[in-house]
């Protein structure tokens, strides 16, 4: 484990949610901060719902310089804050709050961005097909980001046809993006050029589960994309290459969201390689864990 040194001038930067033991998030941060040799330091802050303004107004009177923000404030942070970047406009919701030096609070969304880092060389996406599993959270950033990439047609599938009425609504100011009934997702895998699961189906420790039974029909040059980072492959993934599509995992977003937040409170952007590297040593320590039985 690193040594963080803490002085007297070091500033706060902090992820509120609840739960938020299990983030990978002061890991990294502190990870990239020492690095850098940045005079910060990242840890939880544990936030209830019903204390999340008490809770932002205490942190903007302490000084602190930034926060991250996750389940279940990404969506009512907004109200709190004085000014939206865009990517958290277009998505409705904030993952990463500035408090500047006269207290405004700028929120942003780096999801948008940490979900384009492992698409983003390469390939065209330009008239393309996607198919989006899942309408909460993470899901109106990857419609987004997808919709930027140039998908002519974003299909989100999702389990309560109200909750994924509800969804598109908020993101009727897109073309292109049109419900899918979870029944007919087997005829939409011949379609589509890359799926996408936002859904915790696979996620540890429910590892034997996946939103999908087979991939069997889809296009041999698809790409399929979970977001879940543990395990790493999901049984989704697995199912992918074992038919040999492109599968890409959960981990590269989680270090360029992180990335992203960091260089938004800091204007330094993090040493190349040094958050995923922290990232990989914690989940290595989990599956140790795991295998051993421990948790
Ligand atoms: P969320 O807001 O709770 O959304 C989860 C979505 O999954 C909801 O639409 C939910 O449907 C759906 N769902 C849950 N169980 C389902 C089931 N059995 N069948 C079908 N749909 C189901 O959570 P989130 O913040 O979007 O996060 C979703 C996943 O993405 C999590 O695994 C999270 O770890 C991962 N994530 C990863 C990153 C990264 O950087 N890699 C970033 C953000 C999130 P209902 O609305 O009907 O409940």
């Amino acid at each position: 484990m690193h040594l963080h040194a803490v002085h007297g001038t070091t500033r706060l930067l902090g992820l509120i949610g609840d739960p938020v033991g299990h983030s990978l998030s002061p890991t990294m941060h502190n990870a990239a901060l020492t690095a850098a040799g940045l005079d910060f330091v990242y840890v939880p802050l544990p936030v209830k719902a019903k204390d999340l303004p008490a809770a932002v107004a205490g942190l903007k009177a302490i000084g602190c310089a930034g926060f991250n923000v996750t389940i279940p404030h990404k969506q009512r942070i907004v109200e709190l804050l004085n000014w939206l970047e865009p990517p958290a406009r277009a998505v409705g919701a904030v993952n990463t709050v500035r408090i500047e030096a006269d207290g405004t609070l700028t929120g942003t969304n780096t999801d948008v961005v940490g979900f384009l880092a492992p698409l983003a060389e390469g390939r065209d996406w330009t008239g393309r097909t996607a198919t989006v599993l899942g309408n909460g959270g993470a899901a109106l950033a990857v419609v987004v980001a997808c919709r930027a990439l140039g998908f002519a047609r974003i299909e989100v599938a999702g389990r309560d046809p109200v909750k994924l009425s509800a969804f598109l609504t908020r993101l009727s100011d897109l073309t292109g993006v049109h419900p899918r009934e979870w029944s007919t997702l087997d005829n939409a895998l011949e379609q589509t050029d890359l799926l996408v699961n936002t859904t915790p189906l696979g996620m540890y420790p429910q590892t034997d589960t996946s939103p999908l039974d087979s991939l069997v029909g889809m296009k041999p040059d698809a790409v399929v994309y979970d977001l879940i980072y543990r395990p790493r492959p999901t049984r989704l993934l697995g199912l992918a290459t074992a038919l040999g599509l492109q599968a890409v995992d959960g981990l590269p977003m989680l270090v360029a969201q992180a990335e992203a937040a960091l260089t938004f409170w800091t204007g330094v952007t993090p040493h190349r390689g040094v958050m995923g590297q922290a990232a990989e040593v914690v989940l290595a320590d989990l599956r140790r864990a795991e295998s051993s039985g421990q948790r």
